[in-house]
């Protein structure tokens, strides 16, 4: 079955020409990484291609291969992004969880659009008219180093780079449990390729913004925990962000805080954004699937990080989201 998806979506890159590549709203390393590569794919086999996200690139990957290229829609800096400079019938979709992931961008999609969709969400339904899809996979970054073997297609620098940044942020830094023996062997692959391992490390996962430390500072000082201990949770508003200079990617990685406390079984991060508009950010320490219970407000993920969203004021949500937690950990 895999090997027949492998052969499909390389059919879908062959057969066409004049791609739109895009991933989700609020891209992350395996989002970027995994457009870039697409990008990187078609552009040896000489075809036509468009990058294009609803929010700009985070700067911490701006020296991925080509990322400059992708046009954000939120970037005043290209007002021509708003609205679409015309509409694409091939549209690659990687890293997207759902059909609604790719936010705006859908705008740039013509009515009779075909997608390929590529991705590892286990609550992916399988949206495109080709899709690629698997579940156990670390990135989708991984699936797309099986996908470039069967395009018959070696890795220089630049992919091997882009490919090993979506592994390393995906993992955790090659530490969470989908860290598998494939992604080591891959790892092991890109280094080979030329992708600067302890470099990128140091870049991705360990340095941290002036406005990183301070939101961290703050969104501690709120860390509250159940009174069983098992379910702790932040938040922080878009009043931090701007009092504290951190940006939204600065709050990437906040969420593990509360998750890593010895005994905790969810970690929960609440970003408020405006009166009536919250993001909720779920981690478990394994026993909990937080997909599921991200899916019970519309969104979803991995078993154990997942998110969705909410339009209602934040202690509403907080009390929405813990007692869903507590059910889902009755039920354990
Ligand atoms: P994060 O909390 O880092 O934003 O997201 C964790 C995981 O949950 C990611 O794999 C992401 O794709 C997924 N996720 C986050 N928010 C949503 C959402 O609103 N809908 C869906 N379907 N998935 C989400
Ligand atoms: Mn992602
Ligand atoms: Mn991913």
């Amino acid at each position: 079955m895999w090997a027949e998806q492998l052969k499909e979506a390389a059919a879908f890159i062959r057969d066409r020409d004049d791609f739109l590549i895009v991933s989700h709203v609020q891209p992350d390393g395996d989002a970027i990484s995994s457009t870039v590569t697409v990008a990187w794919m078609l552009e040896k086999l000489g075809k036509r291609y468009t990058m294009l996200n609803e929010g700009a690139v985070p700067s911490r990957l701006r020296f991925l291969w080509k990322s400059s290229d992708i046009h954000a829609m939120d970037n005043n800096d290209q007002p021509e992004g708003n609205s679409p400079v015309r509409q694409y019938r091939n549209v690659i979709c990687v890293d997207c969880a759902d059909y609604a992931r790719v936010g705006r961008t859908a705008a740039w999609f013509a009515p009779d659009a075909e997608l390929l969709n590529i991705d590892h969400h286990p609550t992916n339904n399988g949206f495109g008219r080709v899709n690629l899809m698997k579940f156990h996979a670390a990135a989708t970054a991984e699936i797309l180093f099986e996908l470039l073997d069967e395009l018959g297609m070696e890795p220089d620098a630049d992919v091997a780079t882009a490919i090993y940044t979506g592994l390393l942020t995906d993992t955790g830094g090659f530490r969470y449990s989908s860290t598998s023996p494939l992604v080591m062997a891959m790892a092991s692959r890109l280094l080979q390729a030329g992708a600067n391992g302890p470099e990128l490390a140091e870049h991705l996962l360990e340095r941290m913004t002036p406005g990183q430390l301070r939101i961290l500072q703050r969104g501690l000082s709120r860390l509250e925990l159940s009174e069983d201990e098992r379910i702790a949770w932040l938040w922080v508003t878009s009043e931090d962000l701007e009092e504290t200079g951190a940006t939204n990617e600065d709050l990437e990685g906040l969420v593990n805080y509360p998750r890593n406390i010895e005994g905790v079984e969810v970690g929960l991060l609440f970003k408020q954004n405006g009166e009536q508009s919250v993001k909720v950010s779920m981690r478990s320490a394994g026993k909990v699937n937080v997909a599921e219970v991200a899916q019970r407000f519309g969104g979803g993920g991995h078993v154990r990080a997942a998110g969705c969203r909410f339009t209602d004021p934040l202690p509403e949500v907080i009390r929405l989201t813990i007692e869903e937690v507590r059910k889902a950990l009755e039920a354990l």
